[in-house]
């Protein structure tokens, strides 16, 4: 059995293959579980994977109780009110923890879109009270539709409700993501958080434990977690100087807002709006997503395409023509919805490889969220990871005893998380690479394969929302847990004898 850095050095390797090499090359295996690629195996005559079903990691005595309060309680600064920033001060603050949040923009304003809230994260957010805050807000899919790019025809199934919600204890929402960060901001108020707007952080000093804001300000604290997004400047300085930004990966997405009573008034495209479901049509080197949020008022949608060039060349004038020419010939109902769309933005799709560290030398400045782990948005997952960082550094910081332990709980922290979050990012590419193959071999076998799960058939998918071990090891995954039995297994081994 490999070890957890052998496991990492697997995975990072994979990652650099998959962002590397074009096409399908780097499709033989994943480092995370998975069988979503045995209908490839078959193709190329090669032994297929078996792997089990990851078990549903739950500690049921713990979750009714009112969270543990840490015995060590701690001065946390957060510097980033984005959904990762917002996640730890709301869990950190539930364990009794003083927390400022210091945010550079005027005011919380996360781009207008729609976002997806699955399980892993949802079961976590709604365990910490988030569920009042959101109410008419979200909306739970019933469903995600893969559809062939020509004609819209469902290559695969996968039932969300009731599902997911029996199998991970946790629905998928989509949501609006103002609307997310607003309820995130007001539970992490209610419960004490301070958090300061037009408060950019200028500059990180790890050995001091301390930040200078803009204005000049310096605050000091006895922990510094940064959760300063993509562009993060913390990351530099969490790695001595010599940054690791994540890089292009070929693709870019539009993504765009339709109004939906312009889609309710074409009997041809009207049906989309029926049933709360997502639909992902998939083609050659193309990919669209999109679902209805804001209490099914807007249709939103992330249109994915090939991509290299800089983004500072970029002309968003005529982007809007730009996009349609991307998709002109797949499924008319698609080309109906996007000549719909008013406005759109293009944004670079970036992906990191897992880091070889999130935490300071010093041991004072942890990185978290995407200036940790960004990743192409094609599991979805990028702040559901995010979520996940706030709720495992919540729990083992509250189960340590006294000071001393603390460097020691942010070091399994950050082994473990760089682990689950790398084997993220390669879980997010492959789907990059299953869902664009060009029409051939390889798509008949990918889309034979997948139909035999529309058929009702679940053994293994190469649709990874409904691959039982994929799903499992994504959505039923509990930060909280995993990284409280790390910690224990960490104090075991070293106390015995
Ligand atoms: C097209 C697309 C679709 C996606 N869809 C999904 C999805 O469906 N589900 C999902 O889970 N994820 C999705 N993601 C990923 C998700 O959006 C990100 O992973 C997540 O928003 C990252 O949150 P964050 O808080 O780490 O970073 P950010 O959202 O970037 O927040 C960083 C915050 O820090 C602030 N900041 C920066 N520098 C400073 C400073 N010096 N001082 C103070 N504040 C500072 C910024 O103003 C910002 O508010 C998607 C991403 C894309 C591009």
């Amino acid at each position: 059995m490999k070890n957890q850095e052998e496991k990492l050095e697997e995975c990072r390797s994979h990652v650099e293959s998959l962002l590397a090499r074009k096409g399908h090359a780097g499709l033989q295996e994943t480092s995370y579980p998975s069988q979503s690629l045995n209908f490839l195996k078959r193709l190329q005559g090669i032994p297929q994977r078996f792997d089990k079903v990851p078990k549903l990691n739950r500690d049921a005595s713990h979750q009714n109780e009112p969270p543990r309060e840490a015995a060590v309680k701690l001065k946390i600064i957060i510097a980033g009110a984005g959904l990762g920033g917002l996640a730890a001060a709301i869990a950190l603050r539930r364990r009794g923890h003083e927390v400022t949040v210091f945010e550079k923009a005027p005011e919380l304003g996360e781009v207008g879109a729609g976002i997806q809230v699955p399980p892993n994260s949802c079961r976590l957010l709604e365990r910490w009270g988030l569920r009042p805050y959101l109410q008419g807000k979200a909306v739970e899919p019933d469903a995600i539709r893969l559809r062939r790019w020509q004609n819209g025809e469902v290559l695969s199934h996968t039932k969300l409700v009731p599902e997911f919600e029996e199998n991970f204890e946790a629905p998928y929402y989509v949501v609006h993501r103002a609307n997310l960060q607003l309820a995130m901001y007001e539970l992490a108020a209610s419960l004490g958080v301070r958090v300061r707007v037009n408060a950019g952080v200028r500059s990180y000093n790890a050995e001091a434990t301390s930040v200078v804001l803009e204005n000049g300000e310096t605050h000091h604290a006895d922990l510094i977690v940064a959760a300063d997004g993509v562009k993060s400047e913390a990351r530099r300085v969490v790695l001595g100087g010599q940054d690791q930004p994540p890089q292009q990966c070929g693709y870019a997405a539009y993504r765009a807002m339709v109004n939906t009573d312009l889609m309710r008034a074409d009997p041809e495209i009207s049906w989309l709006l029926d049933i709360p479901g997502q639909n992902l049509w998939v083609g050659e080197g193309r990919h669209v997503m999109a679902y209805s949020i804001a209490g099914g008022k807007s249709f939103n949608m992330v249109l994915s395409h090939p991509e290299d060039s800089d983004p500072s060349t970029w002309n968003q004038n005529s982007v809007l023509e730009d996009m349609k020419r991307h998709f002109e010939g797949w499924d008319p109902c698609l080309v109906k919805i996007i000549s719909l769309i008013r406005t759109t933005l293009k944004w670079p799709l970036l992906s990191g490889k897992p880091l070889p560290r999130w935490l300071s030398s010093s041991g004072n400045l942890l990185i978290i969220g995407d200036a940790a782990h960004s990743m192409v948005p094609y599991m979805s997952e990028g702040a559901a990871m995010a979520v996940e960082d706030g709720a495992a550094l919540a729990e083992i910081l509250s189960l340590i005893e006294s000071p001393s332990e603390l460097r020691s709980a942010l070091q399994v922290f950050e082994r473990h998380r760089i682990l689950r979050t790398g084997q993220m990012q390669e879980a997010s590419l492959v789907n990059g690479k299953l869902w664009h193959f060009a029409d051939g071999p390889e798509q008949e076998a990918r889309d034979a394969a997948m139909r035999s799960k529309v058929a009702g058939d679940v053994e293994e998918s190469p649709n990874q929302f409904s691959d039982p071990v994929t799903a499992q090891w994504t959505y039923g995954y509990d930060a909280e847990v995993e990284i409280r039995e790390a910690w224990n297994e960490i104090r075991a081994r070293t106390s015995t004898p």
